[in-house]
């Protein structure tokens, strides 16, 4: 008892601090609430007692309206992997624009696009979309169209876009597809319940790692299982690679030797522009072929825009190159190594999970290994530990999400570890 109020305590303490030292942000919140619901239109972006308003950004740093400047490690939930500088994938953009704002039609960078995605990801065709949601739904679409059938299998926990999200199984607020929802990295209960609605089962839509869920990586074998399972049955085995196609050259499922029949992206490929894809077997994919009278529809004026094209051409030919994903990759391993040693030194509820450039610090004792047990934490740890990190100059997500952006240093990241280690510190001897 005497523990729990210390913590209540200490959280009450940490919140009057934040609204002291972000007088500015909270009257920005406050004016937002005029016209935005809950002063925001992404809703993650919320948290109490009010979120900070960042006004400018250089490199990998963050600048808020006091003035404060943070060490960006939340990388927009991995869509900012560019960082708040580079210029290359915004004079893409720029030089695309020079020449043609809006088309109206089909232009070169499109295709040139759609072959770097085919040849880096082992796709043999693929669609733009505007968002990672919409590229989901879309590969949903097509595996019910492909398919005949109606049910959607996918992870406790997981999230899939705005519309498809599963964190707490499913909801109200979803798209009106009947869902089936198994238990990530149990590969028996998955089977059983595929078994169960194979007639009726058009595709298993599965994160490599639960991104949202808290950076929990699949057991290779879960997943190449899951997806044998799941064609054994005829269904479509989709794999969610919107935020984990940055791990390693091709992304975590070809990591995994997962085969797969669609996989879906978004983020950072179009270097911080708004972006989505879909794409897979010529075979599945192939019921888009608009040059056929009964091809399925896929509509979206800005399926092929300009801006979004332009730039990941840039971004997949000369900014995150399959070298430089392999190599990015091993620096994010090294530092989730490095937080995983600083936690270990004190005996506090806190561990570190994820894969490559994308972690979570959890506040529970134990590494989760599904939506379930990522769920199960200290509310008020977590917290503390993102207010913690806040007053020390580093910038993270409320619910413990790290990615790594491009320019952040190695200087950067010894200060991350120094900070955590003495967030820790004072924690365990208050
Ligand atoms: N899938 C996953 C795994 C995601 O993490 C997200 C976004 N966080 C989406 C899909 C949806 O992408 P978008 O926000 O671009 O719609």
């Amino acid at each position: 008892m005497a523990t729990a109020l210390t913590a209540n305590d200490a959280l009450t303490k940490a919140r009057i601090d934040y609204t002291d030292r972000n007088v500015e942000s909270r009257r920005l919140h406050l004016s937002a609430r005029k016209v935005l619901p809950g002063g925001n239109t992404r809703t993650l972006f919320y948290h109490p007692p009010f979120p900070l308003t960042f006004v400018s950004g250089h490199d990998s740093v963050l600048v808020d309206a006091d003035g404060h400047e943070y060490i960006d490690l939340l990388g927009d939930y991995t869509a900012g992997l560019l960082g708040h500088s580079d210029r290359r994938a915004r004079d893409a953009a720029m030089a695309a624009l020079d020449v043609n704002m809006s088309v109206g039609g089909i232009h070169p960078a499109e295709q040139q696009l759609a072959r770097l995605m085919c040849e880096r990801f082992d796709l043999d065709l693929v669609r733009f979309t505007n968002s990672g949601s919409e590229a989901n739904l879309m590969a949903m679409t097509a595996a019910r169209m492909y398919t005949g059938r109606a049910k959607i299998m996918v992870m406790y926990g997981a999230y899939h876009g705005g519309l498809m999200y599963f964190g707490a199984g499913p909801a109200a607020w979803n798209v009106p597809f009947p869902i089936v929802v198994g238990r990530f990295n149990d590969l028996d209960a998955c089977k059983a319940l595929i078994d169960e609605h194979a007639s009726d089962l058009a595709a298993v839509l599965v994160e490599p790692l639960l991104g949202s869920a808290g950076c929990v990586p699949a057991d290779p074998a879960f997943l190449r299982g899951l997806a044998d399972a799941a064609q054994a049955v005829g269904a479509v085995a989709i794999m969610d690679e919107v935020m984990s196609s940055r791990l390693g050259p091709k992304g975590l499922s070809e990591q995994f030797g997962v085969e797969s029949d669609l996989k879906t992206y978004g983020k950072y490929i179009a270097g911080g522009f708004s972006f989505g894809a879909f794409g897979g077997t010529a075979e599945v994919m192939g019921i888009f072929d608009s040059t056929h009278a009964s091809h399925v529809p896929h509509a979206g004026t800005f399926n092929n825009n300009i801006t979004s094209m332009a730039a990941g051409n840039e971004v997949l030919a000369n900014v995150y190159t399959a070298e430089v994903a392999a190599a990015f990759t091993d620096r994010g391993d090294e530092l989730r190594e490095n937080i995983a040693q600083v936690l270990a030194r004190y005996p506090l509820a806190l561990c570190v999970s994820g894969s490559g450039t994308m972690m979570a610090i959890h506040a529970r004792a134990r590494r989760p290994t599904d939506g379930e047990s990522a769920a199960d934490k200290d509310p008020a740890l977590q917290e503390m530990l993102f207010l913690g990190l806040l007053r020390r100059g580093i910038y993270i997500a409320p619910r413990g999400m790290i990615n790594l952006s491009l320019p952040v240093t190695d200087d950067q990241l010894a200060t991350v570890l120094g900070a955590l280690d003495d967030f820790c510190q004072e924690l365990a001897a208050s």
